[in-house]
This record gives C-alpha cells, structure tokens and sequence, in this order.
C-alpha cells in the first residue's frame, strides 16, 4: 500500500490514533500512539523516535535514540480501541538511518534478500500452527497462588480450568483428551469462533479452527501462509487478537510451551516451501514423499543446524518441558512421512504440487516469528548450498514407529538439546551460517546468547517448588 492510500485510509475511516509498533527481541509488541492529525506523508519518511535504552538487548543509555520506521505493507485497525485506531508494524533504523541491525524485523528482510541473491528461489513460504491454551482467570490468579499447574492425574484434570471443582465429571475433558470433541464437551467453541471473526475482520485469511489435544481448553487456529515477514506480521496480529479476545471474554489466553505438567503442551509448527516464481521448488512427483533433491537438502541444513537452531525457535526454559517423549512434541532429530516424534515431517494427505512442504515440529511460540522464521531459512539453505544429505547423515527417514526400534538402532538417533543451556552451547559453537549475508551479526549471536544465559539461571537459580516436595522432610 503507497502512503498516499494509507492516508486515504485513514481519512476514510475517520481515524483518530495512528499507532506505530516494532517487535523486541523475545517477540513482544511495543507500540507509541500519535493522534491522526500529527501524522502526514512525512511521518512516513522520517519515521517515529523512541528510546531504544528501555528495550531489553537493544541499545545502551548513551546511544539510546532509535526510530521505527512504518512499512506501509502492514496496516490493520486496531479491533480493541475505543478511538479508531490503525496499527502500522515498523522496522527500527539508527538514527542515521540504517536498519538496526539486532532489529528482529529488519533480520527477516535480509533473510527474504538473501534467498532472492542466492538464485536458489524467490519466495519463501511459512504457515505456523501456533497452540495455545485458554484459562479462565480466576484459575489463572488463584493458581499463582499455587505452587503450580500439575495434571498428573484424571482427577488432577477435571479441576483445572473449571470453576465448579468437584462437580460432575459428565462432557469433562481429561489429560490429552481434547482432541476435536463436540459442544457440550468444547466449551470454547464461541471464543475460538470470535477470534476468527476478529481476525477475519483485521485482514487474516483463517483456514481453520480447533480444540487441540491437552485438557482445559487447548486451541488452535490456523491462518494462510504466506511470505517470510508477511507471515510473522500476521503472527504477531494472530497474538495480539487471541490475547484480546481472552480477555474480552474474561479468560486469559497463554502461549507458553508447557503450562501443565502432564499434559499436551503447546507447539508451533512450521510449515515451509520455496518457489520460484510460480514454480513450486520442493516437489517431485514419485521420489520419496514426493519431495525434491533440493527439499531433501533443505531438510538437511535444518536437522544438521537444529541443536543451534533450537535456541532461536525454542528459546525459553519451558520449552524444553515441552521436548519430551509422549506429547506429540518432537525429541528425535530425524525426518519421516507420518512420524509426530519426528523433528521434521512431511505431510502427505491432501497435498498438491504448489502444496508440498515441510513441517519442522520444533518450535513453540516463545519464537520471536522474525527471528526464528529468518533463522529455519537460513538453515535449509546452507543444507542447499551444501548439498546436505539427511539421509547419508543417519536422519532417516523413519516412518516406524521409533519406540519400538531395537537398542543398537535407537542409539544412532540424535535428540534435541535438553535444555536452553545446551541450546545455546550449540548455537555458540555453530551460528556461521546465521551470518550468511550479514543477516544475523556475531554481535547479535553474543547479545542474545548473554540475555538467553541469564533468563537461564534466573530460573535455574529460584527454588523450585517440587523440590519441596522432594526434600523438605529431609
Ligand atoms: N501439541 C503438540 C505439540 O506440542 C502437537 C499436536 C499436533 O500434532 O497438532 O507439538
Ligand atoms: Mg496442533
Ligand atoms: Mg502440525
């Protein structure tokens, strides 16, 4: 969209508020908000100051001035505000005008460049499946009360998420057993449906919505793909409506990986392609999984960089409480046709030609979109440029079922790093290709490891309150 039809818009629409936004490096929005009659064909050029010092990771006190600079392309009004609002995502620039270079935003841009310099494709395309649970509040604040959020048992279950506690167990959902059942056992059918709506209304093309598999209201709502940053853009908006219409309905919505112990937890998967022009660049019709030479090398750059990468698309302590066996969560570095155990997947039901993709099952949406999205295609194509076999380097595929192989077979499988530490050892030791054409910088790569460390040990170090359980009575 040019400035000009963004103004039109908003004389259109009688806006009242502009309200310009930029992503931080753990994915969250900020936002600074200037009355429609401030705003003119110039805002659009020299961009909105801010202080820089007062994110955490980016700039220091002394060189604090920072500017987002508006991306016509990503426009919405807002559905939440009283006064008509439209939100402009922006990218963030130096005060010389240089795009920041720890801007998630802008790292997303280089990745998309590069793709188009390397001559591999020129598009890449992404569809996250991000989980996500809906609590009612009052649990949500009394639980913080509690040690914490445990299901290790049906009963545990049936008094999550429910204010009647000890009341019939008739439509009651049980640990892992809220895979797509009717009303009255879905109770959340209107707030997934209005989430929709929302969405449908802020500019989202939603495919489907439904009750995931973990008790207590978990969901999933799954819109279109699209490009790189298009997609974490709307990712960002699919965030940001779920979270307000939670609330809205006097709920709160979470996204973290592992809210109750026992149970499902929440991922995002993410689907990729790469095409060229309209050519879609992953299919080849009867070789395996009907997938390309090239695919297949794509495949390779992200399970040879997964441990590295992991830190990028898993990048909080609760998401290596999801990575364990027995959730539908991956733990094996290996690709297969069907296997949910499998790092990466290929879907093969209901697939055309331009349909073709990969799924990498690993990330959940402590992923900051930009970031992750920009890192995963970074990876596959260094497995491109590298010709990366996954098969000659023991990934598979594996399309039995994994538990029942014998011991000598299993010990060749590789795991996912264990926990955020690990994560980031093998980001430290393996980050080369994040920088292929100054996408990622290595003052990125030591930046985020540093505030990844801390987060670390802030949790490592507090006491956990199984431990008291385990050796209060000592
Ligand atoms: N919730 C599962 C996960 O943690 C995924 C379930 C599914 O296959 O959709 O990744
Ligand atoms: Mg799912
Ligand atoms: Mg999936």
């Amino acid at each position: 969209m040019s400035v000009q039809n963004v103004l039109n818009k908003i004389a259109e629409n009688n806006i009242q508020f502009v309200d310009f936004r930029f992503v931080d490096l753990a994915g969250r929005a900020h936002h600074i908000t200037l009355p429609s009659t401030e705003v003119d064909a110039e805002t659009f050029v020299n961009g909105v100051a801010f202080d820089g010092s007062s994110i955490e990771g980016f700039r220091g006190i002394e060189q604090s001035d920072m500017v987002m600079m508006p991306d016509t392309e990503s426009v919405f009004i807002d559905p939440f505000t009283d006064h008509p609002t439209l939100n402009v995502m922006c990218n963030i620039h130096t005060p010389d005008g240089e795009r920041y270079d720890r801007d998630p935003r802008s790292i997303a841009q280089k990745a998309e460049e590069l793709l188009q310099q390397s001559g591999v494709g020129t598009s890449a395309f992404f569809a996250p499946e991000s989980e996500f649970f809906i609590f009612d509040d009052v649990r949500y604040e009394s639980g913080m009360n509690k040690s914490y959020y445990e299901v290790d048992s049906e009963e545990a279950a049936w008094n999550t998420g429910r204010k009647e506690e000890g009341g019939n167990l008739g439509f009651k959902v049980g640990v892992k057993g809220g895979y797509v059942p009717v009303a009255p056992t879905d109770t959340q059918q209107d707030i997934r449906s209005e989430m929709v709506r929302v969405m449908q209304e802020a500019g989202l093309r939603v495919e489907r919505h439904h009750h995931e598999v973990a008790t207590a209201g978990q969901a999933e709502i799954n819109f279109r793909f699209s490009t790189l940053t298009k997609t974490a853009d709307n990712l960002m908006l699919y965030k940001y409506i779920v979270h307000n219409v939670a609330r809205q309905y006097g709920k709160v919505a979470t996204f973290m990986p592992k809210p109750l112990f026992g149970d499902n937890g929440s991922g995002m998967h993410v689907h990729m392609s790469i095409f060229n022009g309209d050519e879609p660049l992953f299919y080849d019709k009867g070789a395996y999984a009907n997938l390309s030479p090239l695919a297949m090398h794509y495949i390779g750059g992200i399970l040879h960089h997964a441990p590295a990468l992991i830190a990028l698309t898993n990048p909080s302590t609760n998401s290596f409480k999801r990575l364990v066996p027995g959730y539908e969560a991956p733990v094996n570095l290996v690709f297969s046709k069907g296997n949910r155990s499998a790092a990466v997947r290929i879907p093969i039901a209901a697939v055309t030609p331009k349909g073709c993709r990969i799924e990498f099952r690993t990330p959940d949406s402590t992923a900051n979109p930009y970031l992750s999205f920009a890192a995963m295609l970074l990876a596959g194509l260094d497995g491109i440029k590298r010709k990366i076999d996954p098969t000659a380097l023991g990934y598979g595929p594996f399309d039995t079922n994994i538990y029942e192989l014998s011991d000598e077979e299993k010990k060749e499988i590789r795991s996912v790093p264990g926990t955020l530490d690990e994560a980031l050892d093998a980001l430290e030791a393996d980050y080369e290709f994040l920088t292929e054409g100054g996408v990622f910088t290595a003052d990125f790569i030591e930046n985020y490891v540093a505030i990844k460390r801390n987060e670390a040990k802030a949790v490592a170090t507090r006491i956990h309150p199984h431990e008291y359980s385990l050796y209060f009575g000592c």
